[in-house]
């Protein structure tokens, strides 16, 4: 797999650095848990935080989280609002990921048995293309009145979203992937997506391939999630279909994204929110920002402790039934965490003496 094989890990006496963009709204409470955590347990991985929100507009910033990415190999980061009278054109967060080349954007959502959802059993995997189609930001007001947005889609951007998407159903033993598109309507630019799409699927075919228009997958995957396995899906699609399948498996507090450039990652929550009203309260809910610590400790192949985070999630979600307002619960951030961090804690110690 060439994204491990170029991966870019900075490691000082054994220890990996990252780069850690706390954001707007619930981001500086979500990342300031991840150090909590990975400092109660041990983790070998140290922070360097760069500023990057709405309140710091200027090029230096942005800069710096990009050197301090390329430098480190991998971020975490929240969200950063886009405020209506920036001065930039680009939302910030679309900038990081167009000026890293995060080509791909991969989300798993999956049903908690310990949550009530309309429902049940879900387990799908969004791979969307995140750095073209609608997301080029090349718009122009041609003539007054008269606005022109580009749409780009290229067959190299293509061909490397859905190689990754193959790649990534082989290695995880998944059976089916299902390209979406509107193809009948834009028949150029999505027909392109498509085309491309179905030439690599030739070259995997233990790996059962369709296609799906966008109006009727949204569709099915309202009323009939369990048929899908694997998506793959154009930029903007993506955008929606993964907040639609984030909020089918609890809403926006429980499943992390992961971006994948050729030789860095920056890893995130799913629906990539700001909870700008739910932000220093002690509601918002943690899990999807350290579900996403749990994507980075495996992206630094730390296994052991990805799995030991992972499993506390678990506990505090479907065993003890540890939930915020979102989740129909009453259970504050801190409470949540306090019990993920002396799990964690008892784990790391137990394994450290076996
Ligand atoms: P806003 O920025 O206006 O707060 P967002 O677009 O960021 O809203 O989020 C969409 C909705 O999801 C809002 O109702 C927000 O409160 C909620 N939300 C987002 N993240 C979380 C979270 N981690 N826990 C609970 N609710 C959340
Ligand atoms: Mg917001």
């Amino acid at each position: 797999n060439y994204m491990e094989k170029y991966a870019n890990r900075a490691k000082y006496g054994g220890r990996a650095m990252v780069t850690i963009l706390p954001g707007d709204g619930i981001g500086p409470e979500m990342v300031s848990y991840v150090r909590k955590l990975f400092k109660a347990g041990g983790f070998p991985v140290d922070f360097e935080e760069v500023t990057l929100d709405s309140m710091h507009e200027d090029h230096e910033n942005m800069n710096e989280a990009i050197t301090s990415i390329l430098r480190n190999g991998a971020a975490i980061k929240g969200n950063i609002e886009t405020r209506e009278h920036s001065k930039f054109f680009l939302s910030r967060n679309v900038e990081l990921r167009l000026r890293l080349d995060l080509f791909v954007n991969v989300i798993h959502c999956k049903s908690q048995p310990g949550l009530i959802t309309r429902h049940k059993d879900i387990d799908i995997v969004l791979i969307r293309q995140n750095t073209e189609g609608e997301y080029s930001c090349l718009e122009h007001e041609s003539v007054s009145g008269v606005v022109e947005s580009l749409k780009i889609v290229t067959r190299e951007k293509t061909e490397q979203v859905a190689r990754y998407a193959f790649d990534y159903a082989r290695k995880q033993g998944r059976k089916r992937l299902t390209c979406v598109h509107k193809a009948n309507i834009m028949k150029m630019a999505d027909g392109l997506f498509l085309k491309v799409c179905t030439e690599i699927a030739k070259q995997y075919p233990d790996i059962e391939f369709n296609n799906m228009i966008i109006d009727n997958c949204s569709m099915q995957l309202v009323s009939n999630p369990n048929q899908f396995d694997v998506l793959l899906l154009p930029n903007l699609y993506g955008n929606i279909l993964t907040n639609i399948a984030c909020g089918l498996v609890g809403g926006p507090g429980i499943t992390s994204g992961r971006n994948y450039g050729l030789k860095h990652a920056v890893f995130e929550t799913g629906t990539r929110n700001t909870g700008k009203k739910v932000a220093g309260k002690n509601i918002a809910n943690p899990i999807a920002m350290i579900n996403a610590s749990a994507d980075l400790l495996e992206y630094l192949k730390l296994d052991d402790h990805a799995e030991i985070v992972r499993n506390a999630i678990w506990k505090a979600i479907n065993v003890e039934k540890l939930h915020t307002l979102d989740m129909g619960g009453s259970t504050g951030t801190a409470e949540i965490m306090d019990f993920i961090v002396d799990e964690v804690k008892s784990q790391t110690q137990l394994k450290a003496y076996t």
